[in-house]
């Protein structure tokens, strides 16, 4: 935990077995906070509180852990850029329309083309009290990602061990606020 904070500034850190698990970690903690019931019942939830915002084109095959921890997606814009018919993606209105008394999180794919920009969402979501979990896992280099990314106002962040860190693989980090991260922690016994 020390050495995390020293590398990234965050309150709290723990080393997971990965990328993927610090998501799946993460999303526990965005569910059940400090409360052991609710850890218990994972991945079930005692009320409907056990959703996660996703912007539609930040969706991959990693996000899963989400659902596994417990989550289920809330989808929110419509990418069509890609598709060819229009310019847009999401707005930060889309995501703040979809934050609800059944929202646990907004889940943020950091990646270049990731839109909207961090700092808007993570400023929305605090509007409303909500968490955001950051998957950053392959976001080094450039070490100031460690920093940044927090400092963007993500309330949790997960790096991947095994890519650019050069670590053993199914290694990771998660790292960010320190009731969450205390929360992933005791859901990791
Ligand atoms: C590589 C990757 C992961 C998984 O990382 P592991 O450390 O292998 O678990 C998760 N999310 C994204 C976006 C990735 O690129």
């Amino acid at each position: 935990c020390r050495v995390i904070r020293q590398a990234t500034g965050a309150e709290a850190g723990i080393v997971t077995s990965g990328a993927s698990a610090a998501v799946m970690l993460g999303a526990a903690a965005c569910l059940a906070g400090l409360d052991p019931g609710r850890m218990n019942l994972l991945p079930d939830v005692p009320d409907g509180r056990r959703e996660f915002v996703v912007v539609r084109s930040q969706r991959n095959m990693y996000d899963r852990a989400l659902v596994v921890a417990g989550g289920r997606i809330v989808e929110v814009g419509i990418p069509d850029r890609f598709s060819g018919p229009g310019v847009r993606d999401a707005g930060v209105w889309e995501i703040e329309d979809a934050i609800g008394k059944d929202t646990a999180g907004v889940y943020y794919l950091a990646v270049k083309q990731s839109r909207p920009g961090l700092r808007e969402v993570a400023a929305a979501a605090h509007r409303h009290g909500v968490p955001v979990l950051v998957d950053a896992a392959a976001q080094l280099p450039p070490a100031e990602n460690l920093r940044r990314i927090l400092g963007d106002g993500a309330d949790l962040v997960c790096f991947s061990g095994g890519k650019a860190i050069g670590g053993p693989q199914s290694s990771g980090i998660l790292c960010g606020r320190a009731d969450l991260v205390a929360s992933a922690l005791l859901q990791m016994l």
